[in-house]
């Protein structure tokens, strides 16, 4: 029996794959603990998606071999998106490292662990599976009343700039009874958010030869008693139906928001990205959500700096954004991925434009939001509270998904964390709102 840290780095998909080997390290009779510098085996779940995140899943691993190489743990074993994609390397620049284990991690942590407490090194669980592969029940590491649930993993839609399909290999949809299932385990256990997240949900089915099955999934998830917020992120724009939008629009328990990575405003960048869809139709689908339901809230990315990004085409992503007015946006600027398509581009943008540009692009957004958030001040809002300190509660509204959208501050406060809340909104910034409990 041996004191189990793991470190999960990057998305919530690789969460949810932390929270499965944290289950399968529970189930192997070994103890979890959250301070690696007491543990005797450091699992690091990494991040290979692009440069920033590799460099952090590099600077983990490095940790923990300085803690090895110190004898306060016994072995180090990195997991997850980087492994997979550099194995090889890895295990070259970093000998002390016990084991690689790519995505296919699931189900080898258990063994992989004694050989590697038995002085063995292994590399492994590095073919990319082609068809979705159920393991036990996950250790939540979200607060208890959300969580994540993925539906699917890998991805089919081959975007220029992209390597996930690389890394996580074809898109492969979870058996709806085994996502109704756990959805069914999660409400009677206590959660009231879902997140559903996936590479991109609404390929879901696709892979078994359905068609529009997000819908069906959203429809049986939407009967589950005891849930009250069920969250769609990753939403590929062009593949919205009008069935999805009904479904988002008229689901009780379904929030109204959508994460639609819109990625640019300009067809022609669009093109050069293998973005499916256009400008037109993207703006078609948001007047679409918001025909249904004016108080939808919107989430997106754009990309900033993607070779042959001219000074045009950036000034069309501009008055793209300005016309759509969406919630909430994240934007990054381009980076270059090994063995993408994109990376053969010649027209390239420097770094400091691309700066200029991501700087630009929300300083705009950050205009959009504050009016969008000042829209909301006299209104009531039904908040989910996170923490509580000295009567001043931090809670979620419909508009906010964890970790990457904003808050609300409610004054006067003593709901519990986990509750749900009415709140009168009395102000507002470019980010979070602020409100007393009704
Ligand atoms: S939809 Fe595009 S950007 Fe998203 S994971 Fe798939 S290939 Fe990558």
């Amino acid at each position: 029996m041996a004191k189990v840290s793991l470190i999960s780095l990057g998305c919530p998909k690789n969460l949810v794959d932390s929270e499965g080997a944290l289950g399968e390290v529970t189930r192997a009779g070994h103890e979890l603990i959250t301070d690696s510098s007491l543990a005797d085996v450091i699992i690091i779940n990494t991040c290979g998606f692009i440069e920033s995140a590799r460099a952090e899943s590099v600077e983990a691993v490095g940790q923990a071999v300085k803690l090895k190489k110190s004898g306060t743990c016994k072995a180090v074993i990195a997991i997850g998106c980087l492994a997979q994609r550099f194995a090889a390397e890895m295990a070259e620049a970093a000998p002390e490292v016990d084991a690689f284990l790519g995505i296919g991690h699931a189900g080898l942590l258990a063994e992989t662990i004694e050989s590697a407490l038995g002085g063995k090194t292994t590399v492994g669980g590095l073919e990319l599976p082609t068809k979705w592969d159920e393991h036990g029940p996950r250790v939540q590491s979200t607060p208890p009343w959300t969580s994540y649930l993925k539906i699917a993993d890998g991805c089919d839609n081959r975007c220029a700039y992209c390597a996930i399909p690389d890394i996580r290999g074809r898109f492969r949809s979870r058996p709806k009874e085994y996502i109704i299932d756990e959805a069914k385990r999660l409400a009677d256990a206590g959660v009231k958010e879902i997140v559903l997240i996936g590479q991109d949900l609404t390929q879901y089915g696709e892979d078994l030869g359905m068609s529009n099955a997000l819908v069906g999934l959203l429809v049986r998830l939407n009967d589950i008693e005891g849930l009250r917020w069920i969250r769609p992120m990753y939403c590929y724009p062009a593949k919205v139906t009008p069935e999805l939008i009904d479904i988002i629009a008229t689901g009780e328990r379904i929030v109204k928001y959508i994460d639609l990575p819109l990625q640019h405003g300009d067809n022609d960048v669009l093109n050069a990205m293998h973005r499916k869809g256009n400008v037109e139709q993207y703006e078609q689908v948001i007047s679409d959500l918001r025909a249904k339901r004016p108080e939808i809230a919107i989430r997106s990315t754009f990309i900033v700096g993607f070779p042959g990004e001219t000074p045009a085409a950036f000034h069309n992503l501009l008055g793209f954004v300005r016309r759509i007015k969406l919630d909430r946006v994240g934007v990054f600027t381009y980076s270059i991925e090994e063995g993408t398509p994109a990376a053969k581009l010649k027209n390239r943008v420097s770094a400091k434009t691309a700066e200029v540009r991501l700087d630009k692009l929300m300083r705009l957004q950050q205009g959009i939001s504050l009016e969008r958030n000042k829209a909301f001040i006299g209104k009531n809002l039904e908040a989910l509270i996170e923490s509580t300190t000295d009567g001043v509660a931090i809670g979620r509204t419909y508009r906010d998904a964890p970790e990457i959208d904003g808050i609300v501050q409610i004054k006067d406060c003593a709901a519990k964390p986990g509750a749900f809340v009415n709140v009168k909104i009395t102000g507002a910034d470019e980010y979070d709102l602020v409100g007393v409990t009704q």
